[in-house]
């Protein structure tokens, strides 16, 4: 009798893709299935990092790494003791493609190439024999006695019935709840999506006049949520982005959904001061660079055009020197440096990176596995769960992690019946 058994992973993203060649690679007994809905797999690989791919995120230290996740911090620590950022970059070399990192930890291919990764995964396909198939949407999945039965839609109309022993799912985020409506049918705990990885959009021609500008060194607050985020920042033509908005935004993803994009933000650009600390050093520079011009003498490292802009807004003539600042617009000077207040309305889409947060919820199954509770046979990988991760090659990492721990646990099963 034959012992064949068939995985079917459903969607051809980077998680889908993972598990399934991996599956393949470990289980020569096993028939793997990737079913993509569209014409075009791994799509998101190919223009991720603007098109360089940013596979992962250098890291020493799962502690380190776990951060980077506002959902999921407990179970990416689990996830990543299995199948680390290491482990990521040592997968990829094995097969050819080397991983080169940046100073900010973000780790790239070689040849700067999101092709490179893509052509290293569809070799692996067809190494083992993976057999895919486009433009097939899964729309159902019943429970039979001996595995599943999959509906699946070819293009429009055409409708068939598919056999599996063990599903994974890995069909990425979805901005709306009804994307997941076909899984909650099966009983399956969804955390309602929003958005992550966004920039925000600030209605003020004054500071769009300074698009192009970046702080290297800002503290961002939302008093409202009484959150506070430090780090880059980057006036743009609608508002602000850069990593520390971005950060900001993946965080409070879900408080800043519920205000309806609606918030006051404050920055301070000189974050090593709070506000009266910065009047002290003001009055001393008023004395120690009495004779200079305060449009020519800039004390902190406040970019030129940012540190004229700050100037302006608190009546102060570049021209006039330090001696001759009024101490009115000294009080209004440190205020504008370290509390200057915007009034956020809207957010645009971080066109380099988005994740959506919410999807499966990570209770509904077993987190050394990723099988569902509810129905043994049937796993998720990437995105789908609601997990996710700040910019910097996060995300990538948990489709990585995730599909190689789903793999590894079919591989298990696979051994259960053998013996
Ligand atoms: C523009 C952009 C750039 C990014 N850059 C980076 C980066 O550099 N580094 C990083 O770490 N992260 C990045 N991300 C995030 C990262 O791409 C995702 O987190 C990751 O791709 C998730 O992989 P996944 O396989 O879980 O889902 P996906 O890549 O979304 O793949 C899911 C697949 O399932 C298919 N599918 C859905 N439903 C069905 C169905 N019912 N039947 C059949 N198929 C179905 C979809 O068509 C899709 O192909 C970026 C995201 C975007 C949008």
């Amino acid at each position: 009798m034959s012992t064949r058994k068939k995985l079917i992973v459903v969607g051809g993203g980077a998680s889908g893709f993972f598990c399934g060649v991996n599956a393949a690679q470990m289980n020569p007994m096993l028939d793997v299935v990737i079913l993509e809905k569209t014409n075009k797999l791994l799509s998101k690989v190919k223009v991720s990092g603007g098109g360089r791919c940013n596979v992962t995120h250098y890291s020493e230290a799962v502690s380190d790494m776990i951060e980077a996740y506002p959902r999921g911090k407990n179970f990416m620590k689990k996830s990543l003791y299995r199948f680390s950022s290491q482990d990521t970059q040592n997968w990829f070399l094995l097969r050819g493609v080397q991983l080169k990192v940046e100073s900010d930890g973000r780790m790239f291919p070689e040849s700067d190439k999101s092709q490179s990764v893509i052509d290293c995964l569809m070799h692996e396909a067809e190494k083992y024999k993976v057999e895919i198939k486009l433009q097939t949407e899964v729309f159902q999945i019943k429970k039979m006695t001996d595995g599943f039965d999959l509906e699946v839609k070819y293009g429009v109309k055409e409708v068939e019935v598919i056999h599996a022993d063990f599903i994974c799912i890995a069909t990425g985020g979805h901005s709306k709840e009804s994307g997941f409506q076909w899984l909650k049918q099966m009983g399956i705990d969804i955390e309602p999506p929003v958005p992550s990885l966004f920039t925000f959009n600030i209605l003020d021609s004054k500071l769009h006049q300074l698009m192009g500008v970046a702080s290297p060194d800002s503290m961002l607050k939302i008093p409202k949520l009484k959150l506070q985020e430090r780090g880059p920042v980057l006036i743009t033509h609608w508002g602000l982005s850069g990593p520390a908005i971005l950060k900001m935004s993946s965080r409070a993803a879900k408080e800043l959904n519920e205000l309806d994009y609606a918030f006051d933000v404050s920055l301070n650009w000189a974050p090593e001061y709070h506000e009266s600390a910065m009047l002290e050093l003001i009055k001393t520079k008023r004395i120690e660079i009495a004779r200079q011009l305060v449009g020519n003498k800039n004390p902190l490292d406040i970019p030129g055009r940012l540190w004229n802009y700050l100037l302006e807004k608190s009546t102060i003539k570049p021209d006039i020197s330090w001696a001759n600042i009024p101490s009115a617009a000294s009080n209004l000077l440190s205020k504008n440096i370290c509390n200057d207040v915007y009034s956020v309305k809207g957010k645009t889409t971080f066109k380099e990176e988005f994740v959506t947060a919410g999807g499966i919820k990570i209770e509904s199954i077993h987190q050394a596995t990723l099988e569902s509770k509810l129905i043994p046979g049937l796993y998720f990988a990437g995105e789908v769960l609601n997990v996710d991760g700040i910019t910097g090659g996060y995300n990538f990492q948990h489709a990585w992690s995730s599909g190689w721990i789903v793999a590894e646990d079919i591989t298990t099963k696979m051994s259960e019946v053998k013996s």
